[in-house]
């Protein structure tokens, strides 16, 4: 089955895509990871978007969707993945219309809990490694498990920037979904519950 996974920043689609990817057994394919990955094995795609990357300028479009393309032609791709964070745009849906989409699952929540959500995260200043004060919750309050470094809120997650990010994404993905909505893929999910149950509907929606 191949599905598309929408949803906003902070909404966990990314747990939500590498929970049904297990269960599935098919790739989950996120934009970042990818990138992150051409890069490190420096593939001529790789090394054109680090050129641009290490000058502050985004990796545009055009590289992304080939990007995208070569991965979906993989051999482990042919019983089906999960694209999370693609297409962002009906330009780039519009690029991939040849693969044939089973599923977009759209998974939403009100900016309130969302913001509510994030603003309840915790990154170590040490690893890295990313706390969520009621879904992954340190042993010790304010440090790291792993550690014991500090845990600190990301100038990105604190509320005024979360609706900033909230309100790009609802601008540039409302066209996007009423797109896959004409082509009658869409199947809306609720995001306002725990990870658990939110996975819960996700799987219901592509069973
Ligand atoms: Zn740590």
């Amino acid at each position: 089955m191949n599905i598309v996974l929408l949803g906003p920043p902070g909404i966990g689609k990314g747990t939500a895509a590498g929970k049904l990817s297990k269960k599935l057994g098919i790739p989950h394919i996120a934009t970042g990871d990818m990138l992150r990955e051409n890069v490190a094995q420096k593939t001529e795609l790789g090394v054109k978007a680090k050129s641009l990357m290490d000058r502050g300028l985004l990796v545009p479009d055009d590289v992304v969707i080939e990007m995208i393309k070569e991965k979906l032609q993989n051999d482990d791709c042919k019983n089906g993945f999960i694209l999370d964070g693609f297409p962002r745009t009906i330009n780039q849906a519009e690029e991939i219309k040849d693969i044939k989409i089973d599923k977009v699952v759209n998974i939403q929540a009100s900016d309130e809990v969302i913001v509510e959500r994030i603003s309840r995260r915790r990154v170590c200043s040490k690893c890295g490694f990313i706390y969520h004060l009621d879904f992954i919750k340190p042993n010790r309050e304010g440090f790291c498990d792993k550690c014991s470094g500090i845990l600190n809120q990301r100038e990105d997650d604190k509320p005024e920037a979360i609706k900033e990010r909230l309100k790009v994404y609802r601008e540039k993905t409302e066209p996007l979904i009423n797109y896959y909505k004409e082509k009658d893929l869409i199947v809306d999910v609720d995001g306002s519950g725990t990870p658990e149950e939110e996975f819960e509907l996700v799987l219901k929606a592509v069973s």
